[in-house]
């Protein structure tokens, strides 16, 4: 089947890749958004020749539409371009490749136009995930995971016909550049070496993200709600081939698990064809040429970033919000030099006991909570 994308964030990593399925697949371009990228944007749109190029930053969209005067692409800003994009009648699938909670709202507007999501930020289901998925049931919304974890268990389940023989998901970790380090050792550790993944090349944010091993704690509470599982039936484990994507245990103990080349075209490329599979770009996996499977506990004491989001995610509420909030100022400070490696659980941490958080929020609420995190973090390093 092909398909017609609305790409919001098309000049990342997810961005980048989704237009390269899309090339390989057939399938057609109808909007691409950045923040401020507009020599790629323009590039892209040249090639891809999508109705609606937006550019969130003022100054960037004016750059843009003087650089694709001569194209048939209109050039929108700010956050009325992004939701026209999340929202074009002529796409029937939008894929969330904005990194952090910016990605909320547009998603949410998509959702509205009962869109296919194809879910890469997973910010959104951490901030807001209850609330988005209930209103994707009511309009009819497909949401398909893009990352790679969730896209496994996904594929893990299909086929299976009573929720209800879904024991336990297991979701793999990579471990991250500093796995079995000290908490003495992760104190010296430079922003360069953090920007090192050994197994996946991806933005900048969830690459610090999974250093800390704030990802998985991310990823443990997205499954949590893109699959309505209490947090005592999901369990991670570390994996450092990055092969088995994730699995799914059934009551009877049948283990299902998907296994892949380190490579994000296959669940962007899933997420955009199921049920069905095509041919596509993804790197085959050789078995013969894989190094042994290990897997091992994780270790949420000396990782505290993982520690804090497994806590987060059996309280719920806002809390989820203001950990989400938080992390991605104190990761934003982390790649601007201003603070350490640790200072990221610390700061979080900080910010985790001083907003106060609350039930059943609204988006209102969880956008409140975000901010009053993010205010917290400046404060702290003020
Ligand atoms: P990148 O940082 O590489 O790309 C982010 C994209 O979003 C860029 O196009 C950027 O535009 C745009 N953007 C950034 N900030 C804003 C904003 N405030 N408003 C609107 N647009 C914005 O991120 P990734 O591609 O790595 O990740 C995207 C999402 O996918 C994240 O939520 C991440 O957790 C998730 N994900 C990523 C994986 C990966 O392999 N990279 C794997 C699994 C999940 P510009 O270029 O102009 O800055
Ligand atoms: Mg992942």
């Amino acid at each position: 089947m092909k398909r017609t994308l609305s790409i919001l964030g098309s000049t990342g990593s997810i961005g980048q890749q989704t237009l390269k399925v899309a090339q390989a697949c057939g399938h057609k371009v109808a909007a691409i958004t950045v923040n401020r990228s507009v020599e790629l944007a323009e590039a892209q749109a040249r090639r891809f020749k999508p109705s609606l190029a937006v550019a969130v930053e003022e100054k960037a969209a004016a750059d843009l539409r003087t650089r694709l005067a001569d194209t048939g692409t209109k050039v929108l800003s700010g956050r009325g371009g992004l939701l026209e994009a999340a929202s074009l009648s002529e796409a029937d699938t939008v894929v969330t490749a904005i990194v952090g909670v910016a990605g909320l709202e547009p998603t949410l507007a998509a959702i509205e136009c009962g869109k296919r999501i194809a879910l890469a930020n997973k910010e959104t289901l951490v901030c807001a995930g209850e609330l988005v998925m209930a209103r994707a049931k009511e309009r009819g919304a497909e949401i398909v995971p893009v990352d790679s974890e969730h896209s496994a268990i996904f594929q893990c389940l299909q086929g299976c016909r009573d929720k209800g023989a879904v024991r336990r998901l297991i979701i793999t970790a990579s471990g991250g550049p500093f796995y079995g380090k000290s908490c003495e050792e992760l104190s010296l550790v430079t922003k360069a070496q953090a920007l090192k993944h050994p197994n996946w090349a991806m933005g900048a944010k969830i690459t610090i993200d999974s250093a800390t091993l704030m990802n998985k704690g991310l990823e443990f509470i997205e499954a949590m709600r893109l699959y309505a599982m209490p947090p005592e039936r999901i369990q991670i484990v570390v994996h450092r081939e990055s092969i088995v994507h994730s699995l799914v245990e059934f009551e009877d103990g049948a283990i299902l698990a998907q296994l892949g080349s380190a490579d994000m075209c296959l669940p962007i490329q899933y997420a955009l064809t199921w049920p069905e599979r095509t041919p596509g770009p993804a790197k085959p996996l050789d078995l013969l040429s894989c190094p042994p499977l290990t897997f091992q506990k994780p270790d949420p004491d000396t990782f505290r970033c993982l520690g804090l989001a497994l806590e987060c995610a059996e309280k719920g509420g806002t809390s989820t919000a203001i950990l989400n909030g938080a992390n991605e100022a104190a990761v934003g400070l982390f790649l601007e030099d201003k603070i350490g490696f640790l200072d990221i659980p610390r700061l979080v941490e900080r910010a985790l006991e001083q907003v106060p958080a609350a039930d059943r929020p609204s988006l209102d609420d969880i956008l409140e909570a975000d901010q009053a995190a993010r205010g917290a973090v400046y404060d702290s390093v003020r």
